[in-house]
C-alpha cells in the first residue's frame, strides 16, 4: 500500500486525533464508493493496531471517539 510522509493539515487521525508528520497513508471509507473511486482517511502507519476476525473474514480497529473528547 502507498504511503506518504507528510499529514494533510486540515483533518487529523482517527486514531490519535493529530496531524502530525508521519508516514501515513489512505483507509478508503465504507459507504463512499463511487464507482471505482471512494473517499479515503489519512491515517499514520504506526497508529495501525489491526486484528483479524477469521471467523467473519474481517480486518478491523475499534477507534476512541474523539468527537467527545475535551
Ligand atoms: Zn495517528
Amino acid at each position: 500500500m502507498r504511503t506518504f510522509t507528510e499529514f494533510p493539515k486540515n483533518v487529523k487521525c482517527p486514531i490519535c486525533n493529530t496531524n502530525k508528520n508521519s508516514e501515513t497513508m489512505l483507509i478508503g471509507k465504507v459507504g463512499t464508493e463511487d464507482g471505482n473511486n471512494m473517499q479515503a482517511s489519512p491515517i499514520h502507519t504506526d497508529c495501525l493496531d489491526l486484528r483479524l476476525d477469521e471467523n467473519r473474514n474481517f480486518i478491523f480497529q475499534v477507534l476512541t471517539d474523539h468527537r467527545f473528547s475535551v
